[in-house]
């Protein structure tokens, strides 16, 4: 059988259409085969750190991204009564070369869908081909799918990648073993509200502490109607012994969590009364799994959730894909279609996204609000500096930076 193509993608996430970009821009013939049979706008809000943009930006996206994104200008910080707790600029404020960017997951894997389809034809993408395993031989690779009627088919390629995100059947393969995601003891409710701007504007909120619920808050799209009103995403985390079922698209209950925030009623916005006017909960449970030793098996490797799923508590998730697909592209054009180029991308990429995935375990950015959670008892304080100092804060958000590779001195432009 003759090959399709030189790399073989699974699945049309995130990091499945980044890493058709990077390829193609490499000289690297690729195609992808998505599970579903339609690609929806689903999920909320993510965050594009300047790492990530930066790669984005190389493939030609930051104009298109900037035009449906919001680009954030600070992060802020405050307890559940509403108290100032710290704040820091983002992106191009921060002094970074390259902005922030808040924005809907189906506003930027629609506008990666659209440049695919530009740039390597209608079709690139064949959807309805969920893959069921992967083989290969001393010549190639072949792919098995199932299409939603029931059908099999079989695709030939020189290489395979799965980005089949965190149920990934490719990852499976490799290790069959390895039980369900794990769960973090946190579950997620998710939900996007038409509202006034708040603070800057452009601004990610971070709120109270998962013991007695936490909120994330951040706009991802501007101007959405004639009133000047904004699509605000919204996260509220709490602490829960049993996990939500694993579906994105998964609906959840005002009542299992609003309680914890019925009383959120600030200055600088009105929480409570933003969940209210919410029509779709979606829950989530906040789940993980152990970095890999290894994702590169031959001709077959993993990459984005496939390879290191990691909760969502540093902004990281979407953005370690997109920093996958550049290192992957660039080691494929440098050492050819071959089982070196995936072993040195293993080499420079599984410790450096495992070291994400375990500081979103431990030490997060929102580790500040658990200091000062701690330290106050979840009681209000009369003054923050007896509480904590702003240097202190300050450490925590750089020791993170640090190991998600987002310091400021790395990214300028030259
Ligand atoms: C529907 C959906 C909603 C999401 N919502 C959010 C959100 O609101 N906030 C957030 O932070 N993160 C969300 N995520 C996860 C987020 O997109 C990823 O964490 C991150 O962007 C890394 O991207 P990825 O490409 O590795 O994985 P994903 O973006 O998860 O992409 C994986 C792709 O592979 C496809 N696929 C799965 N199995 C197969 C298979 N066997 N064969 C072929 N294709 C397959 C999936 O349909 C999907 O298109 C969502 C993911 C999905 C799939």
């Amino acid at each position: 059988m003759s090959k399709e193509c030189e790399v073989l993608i699974i699945g049309a996430g995130i990091g499945g259409l980044t890493l058709a970009l990077s390829l193609h821009q490499a000289g690297i013939s690729c195609r992808i085969h998505e599970a579903v049979p339609e690609i929806k706008p689903l999920g909320a809000g993510v965050n594009l750190l300047p790492h990530a943009v930066r790669v984005l930006d190389e493939l030609g996206m930051q104009e298109a991204l900037a035009e449906v994104a919001v680009t954030t200008r600070e992060s802020i910080f405050f307890n559940r009564f509403g108290q100032f707790v710290f704040r820091e600029p983002a992106g191009l404020e921060a002094g970074y070369g390259w902005p922030q960017f808040s924005i809907h997951r189906g506003d930027l894997q629609n506008c990666l869908l659209d440049a695919v389809a530009q740039r390597l034809g209608a079709d690139a993408v064949q959807l309805d081909r969920r893959c069921i395993r992967v083989e290969q031989d001393e010549e190639g690779t072949t792919a098995y799918f199932e299409t939603a009627d029931g059908a099999e088919l079989s695709v030939r390629s020189s290489i395979v990648i799965g980005c089949d995100g965190i149920h990934s059947a490719v990852r499976k393969q490799f290790y069959p073993d390895e039980g369900k995601p794990r769960y973090s003891g946190v579950n997620m409710w998710r939900g996007t509200t038409a509202l006034k701007p708040f603070l800057s504007g452009a601004s990610m909120v971070r709120a109270g502490w998962l013991s007695v619920g936490k909120m994330v808050i951040y706009p991802v799209r501007n101007n959405i109607d004639a009133e000047g009103n904004q699509l605000v995403n919204w996260v509220a985390e709490i602490e829960s012994p049993q996990p939500a079922d694993r579906d994105w698209n998964g609906r959840g209950r005002l009542e299992d969590f609003f309680p914890a925030f019925a009383d959120w009623r600030f200055e600088w916005l009105d929480v409570a009364g933003m969940i209210e006017q919410t029509q779709t909960i979606l829950e989530y449970p906040m789940v993980d799994q152990d970095p890999l030793p290894r994702w590169s098996f031959g001709r077959i490797s993993l990459l984005g959730d496939a390879a290191h799923p990691m909760v969502p508590r540093g902004s990281n998730g979407a953005g370690q894909a997109i920093l996958d697909c550049r290192c992957l592209a660039d080691q494929l054009r440098q050492h050819g279609l071959t089982e070196k180029a995936l072993l040195e991308y293993d080499r420079i990429r599984v410790k450096a996204t495992g070291d994400v995935v375990l500081m979103n375990r431990i030490a997060p950015p929102d580790t500040i609000l658990k200091e000062v959670h701690d330290r106050t008892r979840g009681k209000p304080f009369d003054r923050l500096d007896d509480v904590i100092s702003q240097s202190e804060l300050m450490d925590i958000s750089n020791r993170y930076k640090q190991v998600a590779g987002v310091k400021v001195e790395d990214l300028q432009k030259l």
